[in-house]
């Protein structure tokens, strides 16, 4: 039998304005080809670097949620290396001391479950190649270099390789994702390049005699294609050393329409990019107190909300997980509780309705006109027996697409209860003189044929009559004239 063995280097874009070292903007990936640069990002001679202070900040909240020690004088390093897109003809990254070290991530807390996190680190991003008639460099007619990107902060979280199977790199990162979009330092968004996964794959037997090279993977999009490259590679390499022989030590990258992995290179090592101390930065010196104060005011993160929902709400787990997953989302629940004081309608609502609605409508929550005074207004409209359950998911809807109040929309549309015994009444002999087969039946006692009574009422009353009264007056019409 044969383990595995992996380990992530995750680049993270920070969400600041500005980029690492000049005041171009840093959310470029919208922006006309070349439209946010300026000399320093070009690297163009005399140019000098200057620190954003917020890309500290962001590293800084990264470190300590992610459980690091943290560097309080650390230092920038040139990566040196030639590529179009980089016409510095280096990176500015830190290589020989990072801002942080020695963290990690519980990803099962019932288990206690712990992947090491080695160093977070801070560098700037390069510019991109956009290839006409192919997907790669080799096969293009023609490559357009846009350095918009260059000098985009990031984070590089390395980890150790305490990961043992893909489903499990997989959940390190989403969970990684939450806690950074958490932090509202990174947008996330892995099909967009804001979370970028590289990882390094070994397979080696159960007794530790027959022992995989590394394997680099690349270009992995998407959660998704991080399982699903790991997987492909794991069974690869297995294969191969049940054979008897190893393979190389090398680069690859995953090719999502073949769904399968291809060999970009062998690996280039550490020393091929003769890093060496950045002359025009200054070591980074961090005050204790601004860390302190950073810790004080760190959100509360997922799992700590979601115990907490557990706790103050007495919301089952499957509940508190989901409300949790996103705080955007996790506020919003907690906003609508302290006006429903109904923590589990609330929940039964949002997990429903809501995100099923939202879904449909492709928005966030920040995108609708449908708030907390809103729901305040729709448990309302039930708890006093204005609307039925029925009616206020259709009221629900349309309050929520339009923005208007529910109460509002009640009105315009008459869709109130019917609570009115004479109204039933009246409509029920209407069905009963309708379908006498029916009433027959029910008399000779076929009491199924209930329900088909008490549909017929709620068809002609449009879904409005309360179909409690339905219930007890059709029974009672039923058997009381059986004489
Ligand atoms: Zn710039």
């Amino acid at each position: 039998m044969y383990k595995t063995k992996i380990g992530l280097e995750i680049h993270a874009q920070l969400s600041t304005k500005t980029k690492a070292f000049c005041s171009c903007p840093a959310d470029v990936f919208e922006l006309e080809p070349n439209t946010a640069i300026c000399p320093v990002c070009t690297g163009q001679p005399g140019a000098l670097p200057v620190l954003n202070e917020k890309v500290v900040e962001y590293a800084l909240k990264a470190a300590l949620a992610l459980n690091c020690e943290i560097n309080l004088r650390s230092s920038f390093d040139r990566k040196n290396y030639f590529y179009p897109d980089l016409p510095k003809g280096y990176q500015i990254t830190q290589y020989f001391t990072p801002i942080a070290e020695n963290g990690y991530i519980i990803i099962d807390h019932d288990n206690k479950k712990k992947i090491r996190i080695r160093r977070i680190h801070i560098e700037e991003d390069a510019g991109k190649l956009i290839y006409q008639g192919s997907s790669s460099i080799s096969g293009a007619s023609t490559s357009l270099v846009d350095l918009n990107r260059c000098g985009v902060p990031l984070i590089e979280i390395v980890t150790e390789p305490d990961i043992e199977s893909p489903s499990t790199a997989r959940k390190f990162i989403e969970i990684l994702r939450d806690i950074l979009r958490y932090l509202e330092i990174c947008s996330g968004d892995m099909e967009k390049g804001a979370l970028r996964c590289d990882a390094n794959i070994s397979i080696f037997s159960d007794d530790g005699k027959n022992t995989s090279n590394v394997v680099e993977v690349k270009n992995m999009n998407s959660f998704k294609f991080v399982e699903k490259a790991l997987e492909f590679e794991k069974n690869r390499i297995s294969s191969v050393l049940s054979e008897g022989k190893n393979i190389p030590h090398e680069t690859r990258t995953w090719n999502f329409s073949t769904k399968t992995t291809i060999s970009m290179r062998s690996k280039e090592e550490e020393n091929d990019y003769r890093y060496f101390p950045e002359p025009d930065l200054l070591p980074l010196v961090i005050e204790k107190p601004f860390v302190e104060e950073l810790k004080k005011h760190l959100p509360e993160l997922p799992w700590e909300k979601e115990k907490r929902f557990i706790k103050e709400y007495g919301l089952p787990e499957y509940d508190a997980s989901v409300l949790s997953k996103e705080r955007a989302l996790a506020d919003f629940f907690e906003a609508v509780v302290k006006k429903t004081d109904k923590p589990k309608e609330t929940s039964n609502w949002i997990m429903t309705e809501y995100l099923r609605e939202i879904k449909e409508l492709n928005k966030d929550i920040e995108g609708l006109a449908f708030g907390p005074d809103h729901f305040k207004e729709l448990f309302d409209l039930m708890d006093s027996g204005k609307i039925s359950q029925k009616i206020a998911k259709d009221v629900f809807s349309k309050s929520l697409r339009s923005g208007k109040m529910p109460s509002k929309i009640v009105k315009e549309k008459g869709l109130e209860q019917i609570n009115d015994e004479e109204v039933i009444e009246k409509t029920l002999r209407e069905a009963m003189k309708e379908n006498e087969k029916a009433v027959r039946q029910y008399r000779e006692g076929k009491k199924g044929v209930l329900g088909y009574f008490i549909g017929a009422v709620m068809k002609k009353t449009k879904g409005k009559a309360n179909p409690e009264l339905v219930n007890e007056i059709a029974r009672r019409l039923l058997e009381s004239e059986e004489e």
